[in-house]
């Protein structure tokens, strides 16, 4: 429009919004940092109505900025403890004890954590913390997303006594950009008194709240014993003859622990869902031993479930029961969970992993392709609430966050392109633009720019040339530009 707010055409043989159809020949157009159009090449051009632009044409797919719904940046410095194999929840926790208590930088950890993650297509991550050093980290590399503060083994008593006043003196220290939240970290580290709070906490904030849940085997929902020893009048077991122990919380349990150590054999999603702590403005980790009726609760309170498949290999659990999320319409997440327990920090991986894991267990639809992207974009956004409101993210469309993330591929057509992107995406992200600012290209991470009209200015060259041949257009404009406003030419 102006020298001010110049506009940039990113353009793709195939462009794919997430809230609209994906697109053969696409483009997006934007402005300081927004979305302004999208739709095909040649109408969003039109729409620009002789103003000018500079096109930045991308080899293969333009899709929105992966969201990376599970992470701990901190821990990219253990990649030692996760390029191993374990038997189970207990076994590799105790390689990450060790590895944890050696000295690191989590600081600077964390940031390699950042660069990995621009160079895989992420703008955005949930990104829990454990040490306060790394809590800067998604604001100073200009990533969308949240930070949530873990909170672990605390016990009743040392709660009340100082728990809780530590707790809020940590949150106050948590970086409100991009976003901040609390993490309590899983059921069963946390006693009942925390667990009950810490979503208080959050919510008179109008914050997040991000959990582990359903991760180690034995949250997964119990035949219970009977009629609990010692507690008169107390069932163990549910009336519908399921099991389903539905009375634990009468016996004024003080932990997880302790409600199975009385014999009562309710899920931990049960378990958390009785306290208080799901809610739309709450999303889980794993979901990996969840019955039908955890998910339904799950659905229930609005709670969408960021799905590991890699980590839950590395660790030695099962996995995850994708096809049944994806069959009852649950909102699902994808989440790399951190370097500690999955090879890499590059979603597409974990994309390509629940295909295979969906089809294993059955899942045939045609849509397989389009909803495990929209999982790893969309699904991510919605988790943790980045989906609307005037800073929304995860789809393309008009007026929200320009994050893009570009992939090579080869394929020629839509279907074929996503069927690609999902079953062979991972290391093929080219580009990575954050509210309009190129961060990323071609294995290369590019400074944080705040001033979006300098948007173009470290970036030494485009990742393509004008490699699409049959494309009918003009030779791309190459940034940097001279003059980021010159006029796009006449076909
Ligand atoms: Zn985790």
């Amino acid at each position: 429009m102006s020298a001010a707010h110049p506009t940039v055409v990113h353009s793709a043989r195939v462009v794919v919004p997430m809230t609209a159809p994906p697109i053969a020949d696409g483009a997006v157009a934007v402005r300081d940092g927004r979305i302004l159009h999208v739709g095909d090449r040649s109408w969003v051009v039109d729409q620009l109505d002789g103003q000018p632009f500079t096109e930045r044409r991308w080899r293969g797919a333009l899709l929105p900025g992966l969201v990376n719904a599970h992470s701990h940046l901190q821990y990219t410095g253990m990649a030692g403890v996760g390029q191993r194999q374990y038997q189970g929840f207990e076994d590799w926790a105790a390689a990450f004890n060790v590895d944890y208590a050696l000295p690191h930088d989590w600081r600077a950890e964390a940031s390699a954590g950042a660069e990995a993650s621009l160079l895989a297509g992420v703008t955005s991550i949930a990104d829990i913390v454990t040490d306060i050093e790394a809590a800067t980290v998604l604001g100073s590399y200009g990533l969308g997303g949240i930070t949530y503060w873990e909170v672990m083994d605390q016990e009743n008593q040392a709660w009340q006594e100082h728990g809780r006043a530590q707790v809020l003196d940590e949150l106050a220290r948590i970086p409100t950009t991009p976003g901040a939240g609390l993490s309590p970290h899983a059921p069963y580290s946390l006693d009942v008194a925390p667990l009950l709070e810490l979503p208080d906490i959050v919510r008179q904030r109008g914050l997040r709240l991000h959990l582990h849940l359903g991760e180690a085997a034995f949250e997964g929902e119990r035949t219970a014993l009977g009629p609990v020893p010692g507690l008169e009048g107390v069932d163990g077991v549910g009336p519908a003859g399921g099991g389903h122990s539905a009375d634990w919380h009468l016996a004024n349990v003080p932990s997880f622990r302790a409600m199975r150590a009385l014999g009562f054999g309710a899920s931990a999603t049960a378990f958390v869902d009785r306290l208080g702590v799901l809610g739309p403005d709450c999303h889980i980790a794993h979901g990996v031993y969840v019955t039908a009726a955890d998910r339904a609760l799950l659905r229930a309170r609005g709670t969408a479930v960021a799905l590991c498949p890699r980590s839950n290999a590395v660790i030695g659990l099962d996995p995850p029961p994708v096809a049944d999320y994806l069959r009852e319409g649950s909102p699902i997440a994808i989440g790399t969970d951190s370097l500690s327990s999955s090879p890499s920090l590059d979603p597409m991986a974990d994309v390509t992993a629940l295909h295979r894991i969906a089809r294993s267990q059955g899942y045939g639809h045609r849509d397989l392709h389009e909803r495990l992207l929209a999982a790893a974009t969309l699904g991510g956004a919605h988790a943790m609430g980045l989906a609307v409101g005037p800073d929304r993210t995860g789809h393309l469309a008009v007026g929200a966050r320009a994050d893009l993330a570009v992939f090579d591929v080869d394929a020629r057509t839509v279907p074929d392109a996503l069927a690609e992107l999902v079953e062979d995406g991972a290391g093929r992200a080219v580009a990575t633009v954050v509210r309009g600012v190129v961060r990323a290209t071609d294995g290369i991470v590019h400074p944080t720019v705040l001033d979006a009209r300098s948007a173009s200015a470290p970036v030494p060259e485009l990742a393509a040339g004008p490699v699409d041949a049959p494309t009918p257009v003009p030779a791309p404009v190459r940034a940097p530009d001279p003059d980021p406003v010159r006029p796009q030419e006449e076909r």
